[in-house]
C-alpha cells in the first residue's frame, strides 16, 4: 500500500481536476444517465460519427463538466470548453466552431445565459454543421454561408426552465443530473482520500458523505477541510470522530446544511411563521440573488423535503422545523 502524504504541498487547491474521474467506468453514480451514454458513445464510434448534441442539467457540482470531458475522452475526440456568458459576440462562437476538427466534443457551461445573437448563429451550426455570418452592416451587409466540420454540442445548465425551447430542441440527448446517494458519495470520498494519498476510515469516509449534500463537489472540498484538520490536530488519519468534529467546527450541520441554508430556513420559520413566502421576498432579506437561492440552496432542501414550493411561495415543511429544532406555530381553532 502507499505510504499516506501527510504533506500539505501535496493537496493544491486545484485538486479538483485531479481529481476528476477519467473514464465512465470510474464515473460513480447517474446510474441511468451513465448506461445510456455509454451506448450512444459507442454507437457513435461504430457509427464513425459525431454522437448527437447532449444536455445536461441539475445543480452545480454534480458532474456535468466531468461527464462532458469523459464523453470526449471515450470517443478519442478533441474537447473544447467555454460558457454562455464568454461567448460575447457571435463572432466569438464562430472562431471556435470554425476551429473544431471532426466529430470534436464543444462543451458549452451554463449555456442558459447564452446571448440571444450567438444563440441564433448556434441554431444551423447544430442542426446542419453550417454556419450563417454576417459580414458588413447596413445595405453592404452580406451572408456568406461556412461549412463546419460535424461535432458534438454538450451543453450544460443549472436551470432548464432558462433555455429557450428551440435551443432545448436541439439535443438530442437530454439528460437529468440527479442529487448522489450517501453510498455513492462515499465511495467518491474514498476513491479521493486513495488519490491524495490520505487515509480515511470508513466510518471517516461515511461522515463526509452523508454531509456533502448529494454533491460530489461538495464531497471534495469537505474532505479536504476535514484533511487539513486531521493533519494538523490529529494523526492524520480521517476516522469519524475527527471529520464529525471538523465538519462541525466549519459550521456544517448533521445534513451537510451549511450557515446559508440554515439562514433561510430561520427566516422562514422564525419572520414567517413557516411561509408561505415569496422567493423575492426572501432574496431581499438574506441579501443574496433570487438565481443563487434558485440554483444552489434550495434544491436540496426541496430534495430533502426540508422546505415546499407552492404557487404562494415557499413554506417550511415538517421535516424543516423539525430538522431546525423548532416547532410549527399552531393555527388558531379559537
Ligand atoms: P458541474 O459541472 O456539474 O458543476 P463538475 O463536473 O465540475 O460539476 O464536478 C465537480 C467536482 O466533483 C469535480 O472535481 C469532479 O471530479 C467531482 N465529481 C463529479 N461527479 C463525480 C463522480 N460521479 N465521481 C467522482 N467525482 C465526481
Amino acid at each position: 500500500a502507499r505510504e499516506p502524504v501527510l504533506n500539505p504541498e501535496a493537496l493544491p487547491e486545484d485538486v479538483e481536476r485531479a481529481l476528476r474521474p477519467q473514464h465512465l467506468s470510474e464515473f460513480v453514480g447517474q446510474a441511468e444517465a451513465r448506461a445510456n451514454l455509454k451506448v450512444f458513445i459507442e454507437s457513435a464510434k461504430m457509427r464513425k460519427d459525431a454522437m448527437d448534441h447532449t444536455l445536461f442539467h441539475g445543480p452545480p457540482g454534480l458532474g456535468k463538466t466531468t461527464l462532458a470531458q469523459i464523453i470526449a475522452r471515450e470517443l478519442g475526440v478533441g474537447f473544447r470548453m467555454t460558457s454562455g456568458p464568454v461567448l460575447a459576440k457571435a463572432g466569438d462562437l464562430a472562431a471556435i466552431l470554425t476551429n473544431l476538427e471532426r466529430n470534436d466534443v464543444l462543451f458549452i457551461d451554463e449555456i442558459h445565459r447564452l446571448n440571444p445573437v450567438v444563440e441564433e448563429i448556434l441554431y444551423p451550426a447544430l442542426e446542419d454543421f453550417e454556419l450563417d455570418l454576417v459580414i458588413g452592416e447596413g445595405p453592404a451587409a452580406r451572408t456568406v454561408r461556412i461549412e463546419l466540420q460535424p461535432f458534438t454540442l454538450v451543453g450544460a445548465t443549472t436551470r432548464l426552465g432558462l433555455l429557450t425551447t428551440p435551443l432545448r430542441d436541439r439535443f438530442g440527448i437530454p439528460t437529468r443530473l440527479e442529487f448522489y446517494a450517501v453510498a455513492e458519495l462515499e465511495r467518491i470520498v474514498s476513491v479521493n482520500a486513495q488519490k491524495l494519498g490520505v487515509k480515511a476510515d470508513a466510518a471517516g469516509a461515511l461522515e463526509i458523505a452523508k454531509r456533502s449534500r448529494g454533491t460530489p463537489r461538495i464531497a471534495g472540498r469537505l474532505l479536504r477541510r476535514v484533511v487539513d484538520f486531521a493533519i494538523v490536530e490529529a494523526d492524520g488519519v480521517v476516522s469519524q470522530e475527527l471529520a464529525d468534529r471538523a465538519l462541525s467546527r466549519l459550521g456544517v450541520d448533521a445534513l451537510g446544511l451549511d450557515g446559508a441554508d440554515r439562514r433561510y430556513l430561520n427566516l422562514i420559520a422564525e419572520n414567517y411563521a413557516g411561509g408561505p413566502v415569496g422567493i423575492e421576498t426572501i432574496a431581499a432579506a438574506l441579501s443574496e440573488s433570487r438565481d443563487a437561492l434558485e440554483e444552489v440552496i434550495e434544491p436540496y432542501l426541496l430534495q430533502q423535503g426540508l422546505i415546499q414550493r407552492t404557487p404562494r411561495g415557499r413554506m417550511l415543511a415538517q421535516k424543516g422545523w423539525t430538522h431546525m429544532g423548532l416547532t410549527p406555530p399552531k393555527t388558531r381553532t379559537d
